[in-house]
């Protein structure tokens, strides 16, 4: 069966054929900046199309695992020219599903074809090493093999980036996959589906499976036939993954949440740390996983920081992600919505001072979309809910630091550690901080967003637990490393008494 047009519902992807689910059941998604506008209608899978899924990747494995890398490779560059023909489509779909101003979806599937192309010539490295061994006439090295079967589950948030980071390693590894993007953005995942399929993977490699996780999730996580499990979420849903694959001593990454901190110096440049901070806390709808939820801010610049702050915060324009215009698009979904406007009421119950917005934006000419204004606390006690848990939504709290110390101090108090970030042109602080602060990626007069493919990505604490992504470790993960000893002494000899 191949996808019909994009009136009747999408399908699911599985041994290479477009599916309804066993179910016949659908669900719909809505566009979060009117959401009386439909998006698509798609597959509400059950237990049973996961374990279809399953099947067909274990069955197209071995021959995909045997294909020679590189060759692997040249599907991946061919998947990436088709990327490159349908960047503009998958950037509004992103941005119809999930929100984010247009800008920011086409930054993401620009990301996502950089990893594609580093991924795509890893086919021509997927290094082992070689090492001398203690015996003469011995040769010993280690290669990879990949996993096998790998499930992959993705959250809302960057639709594209997320799933091809893990997609393209997993591919390039040998592997073939099992896709569960999330529930609310689902559009983004069938084209990606589409472009492999057009690339010409072999069937079941790739496969697609779309529906709420509470329902299909826990078949791709512990089905025997699965060998590993690629995850990105909520650190509340990636505990239980990492909890059941323990139990079944599968190899399982996940990637959680954050609560990202950005430092800011009595000598900081505030031209640059101002603009990072207001991008950093307020771009994409904080809604990213490196977004900046807290400044914490040296006393001696506080007052200078926090005028300047809520001047170009003020300067930001709300509105649908669809206009280039708008710095700050709508949240995602309703139950977004409802987290962000709840933690905004209890900001302000426990204590914090309310300095800018705080409102949700409501009224005919928004369209019943899920606005919330930028909005920023102060006086946040250390202790309480907004200082401590994540918002994600365009909400920042700021802190007030006695010295480098003080903000390491400030910044390693919460349960996460994926990103943060310092303002300071001072070497000795910016070393304090680089080897004290417990994030997984440290950054020095730069926001707290961002990543580059070609190195590690991921956290500390609550934030990951796991292989790294992206970055040459980023295919540790979907690859064993096999070692091999070959003695081609000629004739009988001693062998080790050891091990
Ligand atoms: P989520 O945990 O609610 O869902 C993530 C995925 O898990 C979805 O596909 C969902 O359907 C699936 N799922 C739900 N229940 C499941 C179950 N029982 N078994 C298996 N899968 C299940 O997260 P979300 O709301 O989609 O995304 C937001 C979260 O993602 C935030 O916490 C954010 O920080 C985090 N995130 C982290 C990173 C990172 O790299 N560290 C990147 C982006 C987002
Ligand atoms: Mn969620």
């Amino acid at each position: 069966m191949s996808q019909p047009g994009s009136e009747s519902p999408r399908m699911n992807f599985i041994g290479g054929e477009w599916v309804p689910s066993v179910s016949g059941e659908t669900y719909r998604t809505v566009n979060p900046a009117r959401p009386k506008e439909v998006v698509g209608e798609f597959q509400a899978s059950l237990p049973q199309d996961a374990e279809n899924a399953i099947i067909a990747a274990a069955k197209a494995a071995p021959e995909w695992g045997r294909m020679p890398a590189p060759q692997r490779g040249s599907l991946l560059y061919k998947s990436l020219a088709i990327f490159e023909r349908r960047v503009d489509e998958l950037a509004r779909a992103i941005t119809v599903e999930e929100g984010k101003p247009i800008a920011d979806s086409t930054g993401e599937v620009k990301r996502a074809m950089n990893i594609l192309e580093y991924a795509a010539g890893e086919g021509r490295r997927l290094f082992g090493y070689t090492t001398p061994s203690e015996l003469p006439d011995t040769a010993a090295y280690t290669f990879r093999r990949p996993l096998g079967v790998v499930s992959i589950i993705t959250p809302w948030n960057f639709p594209v980036a997320i799933p091809v980071w893990k997609i393209a390693p997993a591919l390039i590894c040998g592997n073939a996959i099992i896709f569960k993007p999330a529930s609310a953005t689902p559009l983004a995942a069938t084209i990606i589906a589409e472009i492999f399929e057009e690339a010409g993977l072999p069937a079941g490699v790739f496969n697609l499976v779309t529906g709420p996780g509470g329902s299909i999730g826990n078949t791709l996580v512990e089905d025997p036939r699965v060998n590993g499990v690629s995850f990105t979420g909520s650190t509340e849903i990636g505990t239980r993954i990492y909890a059941r694959g323990a139990e079944a001593l599968k190899k399982i990454q996940a990637e959680l949440g954050g609560k990202n901190a950005a430092i800011i110096m009595n000598d900081a440049d505030l031209d640059k740390a101002v603009p990072g901070v207001v991008q950093g806390a307020f771009g994409s709808t904080g809604q990213r996983c490196t977004a900046t939820s807290r400044a914490i801010v040296e006393k001696g610049v506080y007052g200078e920081f926090m005028d300047r702050l809520i001047e170009q915060t003020s300067a930001l324009t709300v509105g649908d992600g669809i206009n280039p215009d708008n710095d700050v698009a709508p949240l995602s979904s309703q139950s977004q919505f409802d987290t962000v406007r709840e933690y905004i009421g209890v900001g302000t119950e426990e204590g914090a001072k309310l300095a800018f917005g705080g409102r949700a934006l409501e009224g005919p000419e928004w369209e019943g979309g899920y606005y919330v204004e930028p909005t920023i606390f102060t006086d946040v006690p250390l202790d309480s809910r907004i200082a401590q848990e994540e918002i994600f939504g365009p909400v920042l709290t700021v802190f007030q630091a006695d010295d480098v110390q003080d903000a390491v101090r400030i910044s390693n108090s919460v349960q996460f550690g994926l990103s943060s970030s310092i303002y300071t042109r001072d070497l000795v602080q910016a070393h304090e901080y680089i080897n004290t602060v417990e994030t997984g990626m440290v950054h020095v007069n730069a926001p707290t967003l961002g990543g580059e493919v070609h190195l590690p990505f991921g956290g500390l604490k609550a934030s990951g637990v796991g292989q790294r992504e992206q970055g040459t470790e980023g295919f540790d993960f979907f690859t064993e490393t096999i070692t091999a000893y070959i003695d081609y002494s000629a004739g009988s000899r001693e062998r080790s008494r050891f091990i």
